[in-house]
């Protein structure tokens, strides 16, 4: 009787009773930029499967990574914590799986674990009742995977292979006795970008805007900008660029590739025949690049509104909460680039959508500064499972439940995030760099060129003009000097690279 008092008093007004603890289905893609879907205003395709998440739950206007590369970020979903911590600060590190991370965690306390997808951490998984893993970055036809240990051969295009093992696994493989974690992780839109058949003619004829930045000049910053090797202008393959096709990338059936051809070959001969230079030939590039990628996401959006229309089918809606985001952001032609890597917003700035009927307030969307650290904190507190202390992340539960930000800022939120990438002698030439950025500013450090960019991103949003040595912002860029040493320490982060 008091129990039943109790709950009316706290949550009233009562929503419809839920299954306690809910399943989480964590659906992740790579490389997929927030500018490359509706939900996010994206003025070059539509996803509309993604942004039934986006309707139903919330929309993260100001999710970020930590280091926005690959492997580390995956790292850091799993682990809570900053890249110097769980051991992946490159894609070159082996992935301690013994450590804590929120599925096995979630394993440990009754949930059902499974994972089918895109895994790229070079140890096997731990923590999963159930896998089936690309190996290594794994192809986006016919892919071989490792399933719980023994390897497979699929026929089918990846992206569409990994949502059929999600569906069956949902259909077939659940103990209905427990609740389940499920993570389903896209090998698309990654690098060399080949669209899969039900996609291979999206976009034919038509031309797509083009980024307002794709002929920066990159001056009015410092020299980092200048010495990458991602711009479309230079740095695209043949491969990149479906003009000469190596054998390794053609791994096909028959079908497939008649597909393929019928589709390429025409429009390849096509460019030939015109001969471009300077900026048309930039231009024919970016349209070659940027349409195979969205064609990349259209199959992952393919792949989401099968696996919710799943959920409804086996009566899972209601208990389960979705999430859809990837693993760090990209440019989709900005700055005149491909990749990754930087702290400017493009790549640093990532989608996050998470739907939990009733809980979260339909069609929401929250400025708040959250991070992918948070995830691991998010997911163990919803589960009633105490995050490590090692865990550098903040629960996100208090944003998940509010109607408003206004209500979180009431109990206090976080005002800056850290950023620190260190992969510079890795591909794409990327100089080291850390950073911090609040709601309004971004001061971003190379140590390796001993140079400093500050951006108002009030007004200067694209990042054009830095303001390190303006005498205007000189307090600002004191202020967030300190701030960064204050979160390294909070963070545990050495000052020395
Ligand atoms: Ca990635």
């Amino acid at each position: 009787m008091i129990t039943l008092l109790l709950a009316t008093i706290l949550c009233a007004p009562c929503e419809p009773p839920r299954q306690d603890p809910p399943n989480i289905l964590f659906i992740m893609s790579d490389d997929h930029a927030w500018q490359a879907i509706s939900a996010y205003g994206s003025d070059r395709n539509v996803t509309p499967n993604i942004d039934r998440i986006a309707r139903n739950g919330i929309t993260f206007d100001r999710y970020y990574v930590e280091n926005a590369i690959c492997a580390p970020s995956r790292a850091a979903i799993l682990t809570g914590m900053f890249s110097e911590h769980h051991g992946v600060p490159t894609n070159s590190e082996v992935f301690d799986g013994a450590q804590p991370t929120f599925p096995a965690l979630a394993r440990e306390s009754g949930y059902q674990t499974a994972l089918v997808g895109k895994w790229h951490l070079k140890s096997e998984p731990v923590g999963f009742d159930h896998y089936e893993r690309l190996i290594g970055q794994g192809p986006y036809y016919r892919p071989r995977m490792i399933r719980n240990g023994e390897e497979v051969v699929h026929p089918g295009y990846t992206t569409d292979v990994i949502t059929d093992l999600a569906v069956d696994w949902l259909e077939d493989g659940r103990d209905r006795s427990k609740p389940f974690v499920l993570m389903v992780q896209h090998k698309a839109p990654h690098r060399e970008w080949m669209p899969g058949p039900d996609h291979l003619e999206d976009m034919v004829g038509i031309d797509l805007p083009e980024p307002a930045t794709l002929f920066d000049d990159y001056t009015g910053r410092g020299s980092a900008s200048t010495m990458q090797e991602m711009t479309i202008k230079d740095h695209l393959r043949p491969m990149d660029l479906k003009l000469e096709m190596p054998d390794w990338m053609m791994r096909m059936t028959p079908e497939q590739r008649a597909a393929w051809d019928a589709a390429y070959e025409p429009r390849n001969e096509a460019f030939r025949a015109l001969e471009l230079t300077g900026m048309d030939l930039i231009r024919w590039k970016y349209q070659r690049y940027a349409k195979d990628y969205l064609r990349c996401i259209a199959s992952v959006d393919d792949s989401v509104g099968r696996i919710l229309d799943t959920l409804e089918a086996q009566g899972l809606a209601d208990d389960t909460i979705v999430i859809y985001t990837s693993d760090q952001g990209w440019y989709l032609g900005e700055h005149g680039w491909y990749d990754k890597r930087w702290m400017y917003e493009e790549s640093f700035r990532t989608p996050l959508l998470l739907s939990w009927p009733g809980v979260v307030e339909p069609g929401r969307r929250t400025e708040l500064l959250s991070q992918n650290i948070d995830l691991a904190p998010t997911f163990l507190e919803i589960i009633g499972v105490e995050a490590p202390p090692r865990m550098q992340g903040r629960s996100l539960l208090p944003v998940l439940e509010a109607a408003d930000d206004a209500e979180v800022e009431d109990i206090g939120w976080r005002d800056a995030l850290y950023y620190r990438y260190y992969e510079s002698q890795g591909p794409h030439k990327v100089p080291k760099h850390e950073g911090v950025r609040t709601r309004r500013y971004k001061l971003m450090v190379f140590p390796e060129l001993n140079e400093v960019e500050l951006y108002d991103l009030e007004v200067d949003p694209d990042e054009l003009h830095s303001l390190d040595d303006d005498p205007a912002y000189a307090a600002i860029r004191s202020r967030l000097e300190d701030l960064l040493v204050e979160l390294r320490s909070r963070y545990r982060v050495s000052g020395d690279w």
